[in-house]
């Protein structure tokens, strides 16, 4: 079963290719990470994908589900069930963890308790049950970067889309966030695209690597599971 579906999608900026036939299928519970240099395309890939531009040409479906097609969207952003984290958390300051849990689980009509239940859930597996209460700037990087993922994770999105979550980060917290992204997915099982520049991130988080290079897959690489993910920080 396929969950995502590129088909020969191109998509230009002001008459000029940012992404060129690219065609991709992802099957429930993959990790694919896009990896390439600067400006070959990937974040155009994840807005495509998320809703916010259009492909040319091209088709994309979500579930079976076709969301765009030639120059038409024909689902919304928030119609596409994905979760995302970008580069810039875009926590909201005003809202506690709590609020920014909350935001999505309400515009989704959930009863109180079942949000309660989802939060306690997701911030137990995050490990940031008792910030609860706090605002994003009481957060160290660390923990904001937990939250943003809760936020993202606790919807249970079709998919998660994050686009170099880690690259503002020293190398220690990257290296745990990078076992955390792995942890969480082997307890939850979701669907990932990950965007990255970097080898190192795109070695230990993909179960594939699509390499893209002027705007075109050069190459697609299977990856075998990395075995011992779980353990210490
Ligand atoms: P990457 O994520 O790999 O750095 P992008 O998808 O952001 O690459 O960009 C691909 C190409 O499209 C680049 O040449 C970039 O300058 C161009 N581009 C991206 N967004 C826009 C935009 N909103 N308007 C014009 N050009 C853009």
């Amino acid at each position: 079963m396929k969950l995502i579906e590129f088909q020969s999608v191109s998509k230009s900026y002001n008459g000029r290719l940012a992404v060129e036939d690219f065609s991709l299928s992802v099957e429930p519970g993959e990790r694919i990470v896009i990896l390439g240099p600067s400006g070959c395309g990937k974040t155009t890939v994840l807005r495509l994908l998320a809703g916010f531009i259009t492909p040319d040409t091209g088709s994309i479906s979500i579930g079976n589900e076709l969301v765009a097609r030639d120059g038409q969207n024909l689902r919304q952003p928030e119609e596409r069930d994905l979760g995302m984290v970008f580069q810039d958390l875009a926590l909201w300051p005003h809202l506690s963890v709590k609020g920014n849990l909350e935001f999505g689980l309400r515009a989704r009509k959930l009863s109180a308790s079942d949000r309660k239940q989802r939060i306690h859930e997701i911030l137990r597996l995050v490990e940031m049950t008792e910030y609860l209460k706090a605002r994003p700037t009481e957060l160290s990087g660390g923990q904001q970067q937990r939250v943003a993922l809760a936020r993202a994770l606790v919807l249970q999105p079709k998919a998660l889309l994050m686009d170099e979550p880690l690259s503002n980060l020293d190398e220690e917290l990257n290296r745990r966030l990078r076992k955390e992204i792995l942890r969480l997915h082997q307890a939850l099982g979701f669907t990932l695209l990950f965007v990255t520049h970097d080898r190192e991130e795109s070695a230990e988080l993909g179960t594939r690597v699509v390499f893209m290079r002027s705007g075109r897959i050069e190459r697609i690489e299977s990856q075998p599971s990395p075995t011992a993910v779980v353990g210490p920080n």
